[in-house]
This record gives C-alpha cells, sequence and structure tokens, in this order.
C-alpha cells in the first residue's frame, strides 16, 4: 500500500497506463463531486428552493417522501417533485468535471463500465453507450407500474410537458400524470426500487459487461472504482474485490472521499480516499 498522496496517484496512474483490461465501477460519489450530492443541503437549497422552504436539507430526505408511493390521491404532487428532480439532474445538469477528466483519461484506454448511476453523465461526458452497463435504471425512461410489459418510454416530452403545466411549485396539472399506453395503469421512473423493475433495456449491456470479466482474468487488469460506497455494495464494491482475489494480475484502485478502505489480502491495492475532482484532475494532469 502506498501512503502518499501524490505517490499513489502517479501509481494508479502508471497501473492504468500499463494495464491490458480495466473494468471501471462508478457510484454515486462521483457525481456527487461534480456538485451533485444528494447529502448537500448548499446544493438542495440553490436547486430545490421550494422543498428547502417546506424544511427539507437535502434531496435524498425529499425521494425518500417521494419514493414508490404513488397513488392516485398523491400523484400530482409526486410528479411534481419528481418532474422537477428529473429535470434538473438528467436534462439541465451538463457534463460534470470528474467525469470529463475520467473520459480523458480512459479515451484510449481498453475498458469497460459498470455504473450504478442513473443520470446520464456518463454519455454526457462522452462515454459510449456500448461500453457501459447501467444496471439500476435511467432518470430519463418511464416503465408501466404494473408492469403489463418490458417496455420503457423516453420521458423528456413527460417531464418537460409537467413542468411547464405545473399548477404550483409542488404541483403538475393532472393533465400530465403519464399512464401506460398499454394498460392505462401509472407510468412510474424505470429505476431499481422492488420487484417490479423493468430491467429489459437497462440489461442490454449485460452480456458484454460479463464478456469483458471473463476477458480480463488472466491479463494485466486495474479495477477502477470511483465514488462506489455502502448503498448497493454487492453490484460494484464487493464483487471488485472478489475479482481481485481471484484474478492473478489485478489491480483495485479505489477512489473515494471517506470509503476507499481496502480490505487486508488483497494485492496491489490503492486507496485513495480524497475529493474524486481533484485526485482525477491530478491524474490527468500526468498525462
Ligand atoms: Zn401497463
Amino acid at each position: 500500500m502506498f501512503n502518499n498522496y501524490s505517490k499513489k496517484i502517479k501509481k494508479a496512474y502508471d497501473k492504468i497506463s500499463e494495464a491490458d483490461n480495466i473494468v471501471v465501477g462508478v457510484g454515486s460519489g462521483l457525481s456527487a463531486a461534480g456538485g451533485v450530492n444528494y447529502a448537500d443541503e448548499k446544493f438542495f437549497k440553490e436547486h430545490y428552493p421550494q422543498y428547502a422552504k417546506l424544511g427539507y436539507h437535502n434531496v435524498s430526505e425529499v425521494m425518500g417522501v417521494f419514493w414508490t408511493f404513488l397513488n392516485k390521491d398523491n400523484a400530482c404532487k409526486y410528479w411534481g417533485f419528481w418532474s422537477h428532480h428529473i429535470n434538473e439532474v438528467r436534462y439541465k445538469t451538463p457534463a460534470l468535471k470528474p467525469y470529463i477528466s475520467l473520459y480523458n483519461i480512459l479515451k484510449d484506454k481498453n475498458y469497460y463500465i459498470i455504473s450504478t448511476n442513473v443520470d446520464y453523465q456518463l454519455e454526457k461526458a462522452g462515454f459510449k453507450q456500448e461500453k457501459i452497463f447501467e444496471p439500476q435504471g435511467q432518470y430519463s425512461q418511464f416503465q408501466c407500474i404494473v408492469p403489463c410489459s418490458n417496455d420503457v418510454y423516453y420521458n423528456e416530452k413527460y417531464i418537460k410537458s409537467m413542468i411547464k403545466n405545473k399548477v404550483d411549485d409542488y404541483t403538475i396539472s393532472s393533465d400530465d400524470i403519464p399512464y401506460c399506453p398499454k394498460c392505462g395503469e401509472f407510468l412510474i421512473q424505470n429505476l431499481r426500487c422492488d420487484n417490479k423493475f423493468v430491467e429489459g433495456e437497462n440489461y442490454k449491456n449485460y452480456n458484454k459487461y460479463k464478456e469483458f470479466l471473463k476477458d480480463s482474468v488472466d491479463k494485466n487488469t486495474v479495477f477502477l472504482e470511483l465514488g462506489v460506497g455502502y448503498n448497493t455494495p454487492t453490484i460494484i464494491r464487493f464483487p471488485f474485490e472478489q475479482y481481485c482475489h481471484v484474478y492473478p494480475n489485478s489491480t483495485l484502485i479505489r477512489m473515494n472521499l471517506n470509503q476507499a478502505s481496502i480490505p487486508e489480502g488483497i494485492n496491489n491495492g490503492i486507496s485513495i480516499d480524497n475529493d474524486l475532482n481533484q485526485s482525477l484532475k491530478d491524474m490527468l494532469d500526468l498525462i
């Protein structure tokens, strides 16, 4: 293990440069490092002032209230929040700095990405969709609440209409409540929250990701983990540790503010516990 920050950045960069394959894991910490931090009160007050006025402190808190409790009585307020949130995070926010740095570090390398984020930041920064496996859904998609089919629906026109016609800061017009074109029940965000989640479109790259992992077994492989904490550790964090136990020539580079520790027994672990925006910028400066 390397203790000095600059030495670790250099070592990580060298490992990435020399790697045959790079398996990249991205979590919410990468977006938070770019400013879209669901736990940050300042970001919340600036972008969600109407909810701050009600006494909420951050995005996670309001999101918890409106998570999956869509029904006939609250539909206009439910979509009041979600249309605002999806519009802010998915449609209004441009590519964030840490993602742009990451793209510039990796663009000529042989990599595959798994991401639990649903905000489209990787694609905005330039990564091609066919090189990203995003198992948790997309803010830009709706699905049937039942669901009566595996179809998903691109939602930009729904979201824009909700915002344009809203009754007040918290309430959309009942004319804009989205319904399934097949069965007439509610449409809802296509996000993994229970067993009604429609995986369909989100799993189109699952086999490519698995193939890349298989191809990486005996190669000089870097597992580069960015901003992955303990919200859903069974998707990226724990599997990356397991692969690094088994793949003989692998290196785990774990970059995250506060949650970058690596358990003993993993060879070549590089833990960088620092602001990710700064770390990626420092790494990019080495090119
Ligand atoms: Zn339906």
